[in-house]
């Protein structure tokens, strides 16, 4: 029985569980029904967020956005071209302008520089639009991303959910069969119930886990929902961005629109000023179109007018040829003719040339004739005066007071004032003390220049010591004397005849000391050397060993005049500082070859530098001294013999008494020409030599014979001492000129010189 309660309460226990279980299978399945009803509005949801988002996307454009985009690119495009195609037409135009008429200033200039300017301004202005489209671009596509993501995670999301559905409904179909089986089978209900008590404990369990999984399913919905209304939120910013980027758009196309608006203008006005530009290039054109038109008429009737000139032309480059063709044959005869012509000219001239060269011959020989004989008539000796100037060495008071006065309309003659009586003296010409070196050497010059023609010369300085003889010859090196001048002179003349003569100038330096004779250009002058005769019976005399010096230059002289003066003999007496006791010797010789006629020709010029002709008693010497006044008094003697014998035109000339005139003889005989310069003082204390000096150069003078006294006898010169006791001017005869006397005169002034010669006892019988 009580077995029987058990199994009857445990039937009725089991009734309850089983009450509870159809509840709680209820239950189950209401929740199921429940969470069915949330799938579906989760699903709807997702169908309508999906929606909203393709919505979305196609209101957001992004497509639009994109085309709007394209379409502002193809627009920028096509400006683009435009502006390409009217840069183009600029270019043209400008092309067509440079080519018509250049006009530099033109306004059109400026305005298409203003255009252009304008033009890259706008340019710069679409760039800067260009640019702010690519940043939209750019943002634009940043959206675009984000929004795939968003889209992305959804569909991530929304995959998910779609699994878990699966599962639970899954779940609900096992749990709905599961309940069918229980009800199929109540007789099994002692072993189900076993079974259930077995299971009710994992169902029970899996109860669990399903709340669990509901409790994560539903916060997963939450956070869908959180996610949800983010990207709501999202999707409000972004459409407020793209609401400003739409406003920005429409403010760009206003932009460009203006631009392209600007641009058209500036194309309208480009336009016009290219028409204006052509139409003006089409008036020049035509312009210069009709200047051309009427240049083509006027070469037109120029080409006619040339025709005729042309023809003639032809006419004669015909006729030329013609004379080309024959003209080698015409020049061979001419030129066989023209050279027997020039062949016979040249004959001519040669025999002409020859009879002319023997002509000039014949006229040289007779022009040195003529001149010979004009010397000759005129006196080839001739004396010259010089006056010096007072200087200080000749003191202070009536000693140094000026004793010498001259005649203003006479240059020959000059009165010496002397123990208070004026006498009167006549030379060939007087030199007064201010008469300059060139005026000197002006008077002498003729005689110089006559050596180049091969005639001797000499030129001697007589006087007393300090009266101005080596001045005069010498001079200084600022005021050079005669001798420099006459080599100088002679180098000119030399050159100047240098197309027909060769010329070789040579030059000697001797003194005559104590009557010996000496070198001055050696080294060791004191060797004697003497005069000989040429062995080769020519007669002319010579000097073995004096040193002949080639001069090519004025420098050669002046080495020359160095070297002699260093070896010049001088003494100091008390008659002046600088006393000379030798006769300085200068001789240059000439030689000449004119080379057209063969003609030699020598010349010698002798410059004497006289030793003082001062009287020995005066100037105080003894011994050697007083010996050497004896030697010059002596030489000095002999040379005015010898000028004496060749004035009076003597048959002997006493040449050997003193080696002075031996060595000279060649150049005092004969047609040479000798001038004697005296040199005087005008110190009152040296009247009595001036007086002296004056004498002999009158006596000199005043020999004047003519041919006939060529035979005349020799007569002595007066000794120094007989020359001051002579009555002064007593031998000179007045007057000058060297008119050529008659046979008939001549003799009877010889005899009466012969007489007056004879009374004073001057004229000795000739030594045989
Ligand atoms: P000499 O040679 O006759 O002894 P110088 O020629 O030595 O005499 O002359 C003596 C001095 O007189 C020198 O100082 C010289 O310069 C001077 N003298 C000579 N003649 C002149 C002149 N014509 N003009 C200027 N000074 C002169
Ligand atoms: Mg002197």
């Amino acid at each position: 029985m009580a077995s029987m309660a058990h199994l009857q309460e445990e039937k009725l226990r089991l009734q309850e569980e089983l009450l509870g279980l159809q509840v709680w299978e209820n239950d189950e399945l209401s929740h199921s029904l429940q969470l069915q009803g949330q799938v579906e509005t989760l699903k709807a949801k997702l169908l309508e967020q999906a929606q909203e988002i393709s919505r979305l996307r196609s209101e957001l454009g992004g497509t639009d956005v994109e085309k709007h985009r394209d379409l502002l690119a193809a627009e920028n495009e096509r400006l683009r071209q435009e502006m390409k195609a009217c840069e183009g037409e600029l270019r043209e135009l400008r092309r067509q302008q440079q080519q018509q008429a250049p006009c530099q200033d033109c306004a059109h200039l400026q305005e298409n520089a203003e255009l252009q300017e304008r033009l890259s301004l706008l340019q710069q202005e679409a760039e800067e639009t260009r640019a702010k489209l690519a940043e939209l671009d750019l943002e634009v596509q940043q959206k675009t991303n984000r929004l795939a993501e968003v889209e992305l995670r959804l569909k991530d999301s929304l995959a998910e959910r779609a699994e878990e559905e699966e599962r639970l409904s899954r779940r609900l179909r096992d749990s709905q069969e599961t309940i069918a089986s229980l009800k199929s089978q109540p007789q099994q209900i002692k072993y189900i119930i076993k079974t259930v008590e077995v299971e009710s404990a994992k169902a029970k369990q899996a109860l669990c886990e399903s709340q669990s999984r509901n409790q994560y399913l539903q916060e997963q919905v939450g956070m869908q929902r959180q996610v949800l209304k983010e990207m709501e939120q999202q999707l409000q910013s972004s459409q407020k961005t793209v609401a400003q980027l739409r406003a920005q758009i429409v403010m760009y196309e206003a932009e460009l629109e203006r631009a392209h608006g600007q641009m058209l203008e500036e194309m309208q006005v480009m336009e016009e000023e290219k028409n204006r530009a052509i139409e003006e290039a089409f008036s020049r054109a035509q312009v210069e179109m009709k200047a051309v038109h009427e240049n083509l008429a006027g070469v037109r009737t120029n080409l006619l007018t040339l025709q005729p000139a042309l023809r003639t032309l032809t006419h004669d480059y015909n006729s030329l040829k013609r004379q080309v063709r024959d003209f080698p044959l015409l020049l061979q005869e001419t030129l066989r003719s023209a050279r027997a012509e020039i062949s016979q000219a040249i004959e001519e001239v040669n025999t002409t040339n020859r009879e002319l060269l023997r002509k000039y011959r014949r006229e040289l020989q007779l022009r040195k004739k003529c001149h010979n004989e004009l010397v000759r008539l005129k006196g080839n000796i001739r004396v010259f005066g010089r006056v010096r100037p007072i200087t200080k060495e000749d003191g202070e008071g009536p000693e140094a007071a000026n004793a010498v006065t001259f005649d203003d309309d006479d240059d020959a003659v000059l009165y010496l004032l002397h123990k208070g009586k004026q006498v009167s003296f006549e030379l060939d010409k007087v030199f007064p003390p201010q008469a300059s070196q060139e005026e000197v050497f002006q008077e002498v010059q003729a005689l110089v220049t006559s050596c180049i023609d091969g005639y001797n010369v000499c030129i001697f300085a007589y006087g007393q010591t300090g009266a101005g003889k080596t001045y005069t010859m010498e001079g200084t090196p600022a005021n050079p004397g005669i001798n420099q001048r006459a080599l100088q002179l002679l180098f000119s003349e030399v050159r100047g005849k240098a197309a027909d003569w060769d010329y070789a100038i040579s030059v000697s330096a001797a003194e005559i000391y104590n009557e010996a004779l000496r070198d001055l250009l050696v080294k060791e002058p004191q060797e004697k050397l003497e005069i000989k005769l040429c062995p080769d019976g020519s007669g002319q005399l010579y000097v073995p060993g004096l040193t002949e010096f080639r001069v090519q230059s004025v420098e050669d002289i002046n080495k020359v005049f160095e070297f002699g003066h260093v070896n010049r003999a001088t003494e100091c007496t008390n008659l002046n500082e600088r006393s000379s006791r030798s006769h300085a010797l200068l001789i240059i010789t000439i030689r000449g070859l004119d080379r057209s006629t063969g003609l030699r020709t020598t010349g010698k010029l002798n410059l004497v530098d006289l030793a003082g002709s001062e009287r020995v008693g005066r100037s105080g010497a003894e011994g050697s001294r007083l010996r050497e006044a004896q030697h010059i008094n002596k030489s000095l003697s002999a040379l005015g013999d010898v000028i004496y014998a060749l004035r009076s035109r003597q048959g002997h000339v006493p040449f050997r008494n003193s080696k002075l005139t031996y060595l000279l003889q060649d150049s005092l005989s004969g047609d040479s020409k000798t001038l004697m310069m005296v040199q005087v003082s005008p110190a009152e204390k040296n009247t009595s030599e001036t007086l002296c000096s004056l004498k002999f150069a009158e006596r000199v003078r005043s020999v004047e014979l003519g041919p006939v006294s060529r035979k005349a006898e020799l007569a002595s010169w007066p000794s120094q001492e007989q020359l001051e006791g002579d009555s002064p001017g007593t031998a000179a005869p007045h007057g000058r000129g060297h008119v050529s006397p008659s046979p008939g005169q001549l003799s009877s002034r010889a005899a009466s010189i012969r007489r007056k010669l004879q009374a004073s006892g001057k004229l000795r019988p000739v030594p045989v």
